[in-house]
């Protein structure tokens, strides 16, 4: 079988190989359907980020994924033909307290483990296998858009930037998204379907996104953050971009909670006036802070791929790309939003 690996901190490494066993252990046989590719992917071809299992020189790339059941064992709850998407970290060895109530993307100590990501191989490979309890069955009608549950987990798991939590009265109105890429859109999706009003703030006029953020009933906007005069109660900064996560943090409404997802690139300095920046904060009982990845709840509660338009979804993955044609998947052309690079060649 067919695994695209990379070897962490070689540039363009990335290349097909061959392998006559899937890359993980795991009770679970897992043909796989497809990986998506984001920007955590393209850090890693270009040596930025990731690194390999202990014993190892490559990494089995792949985080974002959905696959189809092939073995599993009785009593597993799982069985040959269901629809699954693997879970993209694992706890610490240690572990940390947090890790040890299951609360792995909280973990306290840097020590996790992420597939395709972080010292585990995983799903870009034509057949997988993981542990049960690493998986989380989806609804067959999932099939075309399933492998957007991975990004979705990563703007459904602040409960309390949607909900409110440090107050017994938090009543938000208004959705500011920085970013239209999948991960905003999916954040929008997410609004939405609050009943927020939501503003997605990107700076391209063309392409797929003005009419995706449209598609939701939501305002697409062009101009910054501080241009467009929204002062929004909840702003999910999507980009990474230093200069747009700084509009975010000091452009928000008063009780505002500020969300921080995208992982930058280090080196850029900006000055920000640190004292005006505290006073806002402090006097507008503001809330700023930082989400990465999610755990088991947080994949089987986000329910808003289930809920949502499965054509919209469909539009969210603008190619589908064979896996013999990697490289051309990692090119990024203008209208990209997500890019999906297909598994199933071989089984077909
Ligand atoms: C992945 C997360 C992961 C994060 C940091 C993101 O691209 O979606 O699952 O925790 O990168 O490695």
């Amino acid at each position: 079988m067919r695994t695209l690996t990379v070897r962490p901190g070689v540039a363009d490494s990335v290349a097909l190989a061959d392998i006559d066993a899937p890359p993980a252990d795991g009770a679970v046989l897992v043909d796989g359907v497809c990986v998506g590719l984001c920007g955590t992917d393209s850090e890693i071809v270009a040596a930025k980020y990731g690194e390999a299992p202990p014993d190892a020189d490559h990494l089995a790339l792949g985080h974002e994924n959905l696959g189809r059941v092939a073995q599993a064992p009785p009593g597993s709850g799982l069985a040959a033909g269901d629809l699954v998407v693997g879970i993209v970290r694992r706890p610490d060895p240690v572990p940390c307290p947090a890790c040890a109530a299951g609360e792995w993307d909280m973990c306290r100590n840097g020590r996790p483990t992420e597939h395709g990501i972080k010292g585990l191989h995983e799903f870009a490979c034509e057949r997988w296998r993981a542990e049960p309890d690493a998986l989380v069955r989806l609804s067959p009608d999932l099939a075309e858009v399933g492998v957007l549950l991975e990004p979705t987990t990563i703007v459904s798991k602040r409960g309390s930037t949607w909900t409110g939590s440090a107050s017994a009265f938090w009543a938000p109105e208004v959705v500011a998204v920085t970013g239209a890429g999948p991960v905003g859109l999916l954040a929008a999706l997410l609004g939405v379907q609050r009943g927020l009003r939501v503003h997605g703030f990107d700076r391209v006029s063309s392409g797929p996104k003005p009419q995706l953020v449209a598609d939701l009933g939501a305002t697409y906007q062009t101009e910054s953050l501080p241009d467009s005069g929204i002062a929004a109660d909840v702003t999910v900064e999507c980009t990474g971009v230093p200069s747009v996560i700084v509009d975010a943090m000091t452009h928000s409404a008063t009780d505002a909670a500020v969300c921080l997802t995208g992982v930058s690139s280090t080196g850029t300095a900006i000055p920000v006036d640190i004292g005006e920046f505290n006073r806002k904060m402090v006097l507008r009982n503001d809330v700023l802070f930082g989400s990465v990845n999610a755990n088991r709840r947080h994949y089987e509660a986000a329910a808003a791929l289930s809920a949502a338009d499965r054509s919209w979804l469909g539009h969210l993955i603008t190619r589908r790309v064979p896996l013999s044609d990697f490289r051309d998947a990692f090119t990024r052309r203008p209208d990209d939003a997500k890019i999906v690079l297909e598994l199933l060649e071989a089984q077909r």
